[in-house]
């Protein structure tokens, strides 16, 4: 029987450590160096590719956003303790401190970050005295819930009221990561799913309601996640580095299951305002997100993460934008020293790629500041929003949702 991995390799197409080194041994038994990898009849380990562009386009640098931008999505602050997907303690681990925010922010025309992992209780607490308090406007940190709480018998109310003290400290709204639908678990970390619409959340949407507390809401994945790691699947680089985001298999529900958990919780909470993060998780389909939209008043959506899905579809992304102009919120999912993760890295080239998408014609760029694209192998183009759309995108619309001023 041959294997998946031997079968790649006689494709030339392999990823991960084992097979360059093979590649490499097989070069130098050949009297070669590794220089030559690739010439005909050599294999290539896909991990190892980088083509260069020989097109001749025109090339922006956007240096600063157009409008002062409010960035919806980032990371400021995480949970200083999870297991298996679930943040389980308040206190917070900080991965930038605000004055080397701030110096990027002044040079990149951002005029406030949304922390949207504020965390909860006295975690929450914290990152509201270290950045929101100490630097009035640059910094708006949302809580979490405390999962940590779900086995006890009053948890729905326990929440509802956390949502309530939350807001009291200075919270400006509500993040729900995927650990809803594809972490949380009945006894926590163990047992059944827990669905996203189970009723014993329904105090808590209805707080954020109650309280004007938009609800940033992360379910699902790119939908490469929930199909076979092979040779068909777009995302198989990204996926054969980070094994643990497929969703394909075990017990994880399919992506419409989510989606379709997540629009129950709309459609039963019509006074609650909704931001589905990462383009409302199918940027791949702009057409469901489109329906979703119209079938939703209370939803929004925000672009963090997704300028490379959005940038190859620049026709159908741009009559989007024209479309939902009000209702679609700038956000990067930016998070300081994420190296790891290049399409969300915290940096200045991070915020001049997605300037460059929403201000530009530019034609075939990248779409993260990394060798070889990080999502998948293709590249992105510009849509050139016009004046009004990129001050909605870039500030009005996160401003409406935050509740501060529009000026
Ligand atoms: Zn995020």
């Amino acid at each position: 029987m041959i294997t998946r991995r031997r079968w790649l390799y006689g494709l030339g197409m392999a990823v991960g450590a084992t097979l360059p080194a093979r590649a490499e041994a097989a070069a130098q038994a050949a009297g070669q160096n590794t220089a030559q990898q690739g010439a005909p009849n050599k294999p290539l380990a896909l991990a190892d590719y980088e083509p260069r562009s020989m097109l001749r386009v025109q090339q922006t640098q956007v240096e600063k956003s157009r409008f002062p931008a409010i960035d919806f999505h980032t990371h400021i602050s995480v949970s200083a303790k999870s297991e298996k997907g679930i943040e389980l303690a308040a206190e917070r681990k900080y991965l930038g401190t605000a004055n080397e925010l701030l110096a990027v922010m002044e040079r990149k025309n951002i005029r406030a970050m949304v922390n949207l992992t504020g965390g909860f209780d006295s975690g929450l607490r914290d990152a509201i005295t270290k950045y929101d308090k100490a630097f009035p406007g640059r910094f708006y940190s949302f809580t979490e819930p405390s999962y940590s709480k779900f086995r006890q018998p009053d948890y729905p109310r326990v929440q509802a009221d956390a949502i309530v003290q939350a807001h009291r400290d200075g919270a400006r709204g509500l993040k729900i990561l995927k650990t809803l639908g594809l972490y949380l678990r009945e006894n926590i970390i163990s047992g059944t799913l827990v669905k996203i619409d189970d009723p014993r959340f329904d105090p808590m949407w209805d707080a954020c309601g109650q309280l004007q507390m938009p609800v940033a809401i992360h379910v699902s994945d790119p939908v490469a996640f929930f199909t076979p790691t092979d040779r068909f699947n777009e995302r198989y680089e990204e996926l054969s580095n980070h094994p643990d985001w497929s969703f394909h298999d075990h017990d994880f529900p399919s992506n419409a299951a989510l989606l379709e958990a997540r629009n129950r919780v709309m459609a039963r909470h019509p006074k609650t305002r909704f931001v589905v993060l990462h383009v409302g998780n199918f940027s791949e389909d702009l057409a469901n997100v489109s329906q979703n939209l119209d079938r939703f008043p209370n939803m929004s959506v925000d672009t963090a993460a997704r300028v490379g899905e959005l940038g190859r579809q620049p026709r159908t992304a741009r009559k989007f934008f024209d479309k939902y102009q009000d209702r679609i919120l700038f956000g990067t999912d930016a998070t300081p020293h994420g190296d790891e993760f290049p399409q969300q890295v915290f940096n200045d080239e991070l915020y001049e790629i997605y300037y460059r998408f929403f201000e530009t014609e530019d034609e075939y760029f990248d779409y993260a500041p990394a060798k070889v694209p990080p999502q998948g192998r293709w590249r992105i183009y510009g849509i050139d929003l016009p004046e009004p759309i990129l001050r909605k995108v870039y500030y009005e619309n996160a401003a409406r949702s935050l509740g501060i001023n529009v000026e």
